[in-house]
């Protein structure tokens, strides 16, 4: 679905990706883990067409997604659930879910997957007249969610969906992420919280300062001696 080859990104002077290369099949969760700065946002950014890449080549179901306008991108069916979660405060919960389904015309096919939204996540149906700038984070992170999904995504982005939440909300996150992957959409998540997103992940790529340095199954992974030792804790 997603082919990444021989990326490169810049800062300037700065090369902050440095030539890698991975995928992302049909239905899978794929992650991306690494610690802070090692490339993950930016990655992301590339992908989304918010960063031109230096070189290297991002395809979508054999589309090429660099010369790409980002509205584009996402009417191919990508859509992108920003770090920091990025609502629009002074909308409502319901005001920020349409503004999420913003390409789409079929208005009985956006009411169908609003409700499914409110399926996956019933706080935010008790909370849909609520001004999302008054919203916890968690509910944030719930709402910049369920916005992306009302694009009808085939893949969905995730950038780090689990910081600054409690234990128990992070659970409940990477629960939603599985029901999501379930239902039918192709996800492909960074974080720094490495035992979560590996516990859920079909497969996994390291990514340090730029480059990728080991890739598996989460399941690989979880259990390689030197993840264990730089991620997991020892
Ligand atoms: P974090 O988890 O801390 O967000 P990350 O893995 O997402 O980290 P990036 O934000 O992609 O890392 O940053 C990768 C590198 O690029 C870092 O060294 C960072 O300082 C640098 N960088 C990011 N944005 C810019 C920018 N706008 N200008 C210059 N350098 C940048």
């Amino acid at each position: 679905m997603l082919k990444v080859e021989n990326l490169k990104v810049r800062y300037g002077m700065i090369e902050a990706i440095k030539g890698i290369s991975f995928e992302v099949r049909d239905g899978e969760i794929v992650t991306l883990i690494g610690a802070n700065g090692a490339g993950k946002t930016t990655t992301m950014h590339a992908i989304s067409g918010l960063l031109k890449p230096a070189s290297g080549s991002i395809t979508m179901d054999g589309q090429d997604l660099v010369k790409m306008p980002s509205h584009k991108i996402v009417s191919l069916g990508l859509a992108q659930v920003p770090e920091g979660r990025r609502v629009f405060a002074q909308q409502t919960v319901e005001e920020n879910l349409i503004l999420g389904a913003y390409t789409r015309r079929d208005k009985a096919g956006i009411a169908k997957d609003q409700e499914r939204v409110f399926d996956l996540f019933p706080r935010l149906k008790e909370r849909r007249t609520q001004l999302a700038g008054t919203l916890s984070g968690g509910e944030q992170q719930m709402l910049a969610m369920g916005r992306a999904l009302m694009a009808k995504p085939k893949l969905v982005l995730m950038d780090e969906p689990s910081m600054g939440l409690s234990p128990l909300l992070v659970k409940e996150i990477f629960h939603i992420i599985e029901d999501i992957n379930k239902q039918g959409t192709t996800v492909l998540l960074v974080e720094q919280n490495a035992r979560m997103a590996l516990a859920i992940a079909d497969r996994a790529y390291v990514l340090e300062t730029g480059k990728i340095t080991l890739e598996g199954t989460g399941e690989e992974l979880a259990k390689d001696e030197r993840v264990r030792k730089a991620y997991l804790g020892g």
